[in-house]
């Protein structure tokens, strides 16, 4: 094959891949920075290449296969264990935006499910005299999340605590975000097999009707505010009146639900009230 981009795109097209000559393309950069850092005595790119390419035909997510994925217009180190950030999910943060007083404001965040950690990193990114707690039930996932507050210089700010995450947080929060599991069960399986083979279950699955997440956290999120807290939750493309009236009865005044780039509600926006 004179072009081994051009071969390792119709190898990913053949395999199902959606933008087949991007990706390609990428993980040939990627080839290249690995060749470059690697020992190796002779010209392995395209062996290197053609490895990246195997992984990605067999449907492994881009971002596990390079490492990281941008949220925010911030880098996080991604893999195996951790659910990749979406773009969608910055919703939240500019839900965020909009509920504070001030970008000064001293915020105490409280991220529920972290994962990443990429919530709460663009979320203390974005207030500069906030600090937050990233709870996770996942110690593979928290490892990410550690490496990516050493990456973006936050050990001050930000602490990782590994629990069941509806279990003990010292409460007094002024704002909880949350991007938990809310796919249906029965769902998982039409997940796109990048989704549903590689990602972490723990991280999509929300029960039988994708709302156990929510119904655990209805009762359990006005206990952690202050009053007058804010709560910015992620929720599934049909989930908003369903997840409005649990947080309703949780003693949280719903405030908006708000839609995502492709008009899709996407969060709700909810306050504890007095
Ligand atoms: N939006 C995710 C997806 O692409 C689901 C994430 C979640 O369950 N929180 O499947």
């Amino acid at each position: 094959m004179s072009d081994p981009v051009a071969g390792g795109a119709q190898r990913l097209r053949d395999a199902g891949v959606d933008n087949p000559r991007l990706d390609a393309r990428l993980l040939w950069e990627h080839a290249q920075r690995i060749q470059r850092s690697a020992l190796v005595a002779y010209d392995r790119r395209d062996h290197i290449f053609n490895k990246l390419i195997a992984r990605r035909a067999a449907r492994e997510p881009l971002a596990y296969i390079t490492g990281h994925k941008e949220f925010w217009s911030l880098d996080f180190e991604v893999g195996t264990g951790c659910l990749i950030p979406r773009p969608d999910t910055e919703t939240l943060i500019e839900e965020l935006r909009r509920i504070v007083p001030g970008k000064a404001a001293p915020l105490s965040i409280l991220d529920l499910g972290t994962g990443s950690g990429c919530i709460l990193i663009a979320a203390l990114s974005e207030c500069p005299n906030a600090h937050g707690v990233g709870i996770d039930s996942s110690s593979e996932a928290l490892g990410w999340a550690a490496r990516n507050v050493r990456a973006h210089r936050l050990e001050d700010r930000a602490s990782l605590i590994q629990t069941a995450w509806l279990e003990e947080a010292s409460p007094g929060f002024d704002v909880v975000l949350s991007n938990p599991p809310y796919v249906a069960s029965g769902d998982i399986a039409t997940l796109e097999p990048e989704v549903r083979d590689h990602e972490p279950r723990a991280a999509l699955d929300g029960g039988p009707d994708g709302l156990d997440a929510y119904r655990a956290l209805s009762t359990r999120i006005g206990p952690l505010l202050r009053p007058g807290g804010h709560a910015l939750l992620e929720i599934g493309s049909c989930q908003a009146s369903a997840v409005i009236a649990l947080m309703a009865a949780g003693n949280l005044e719903v405030l908006r639900t708000v839609k995502d780039l492709a008009q899709i509600p996407r969060a709700i926006v909810a306050r504890r009230n007095q």
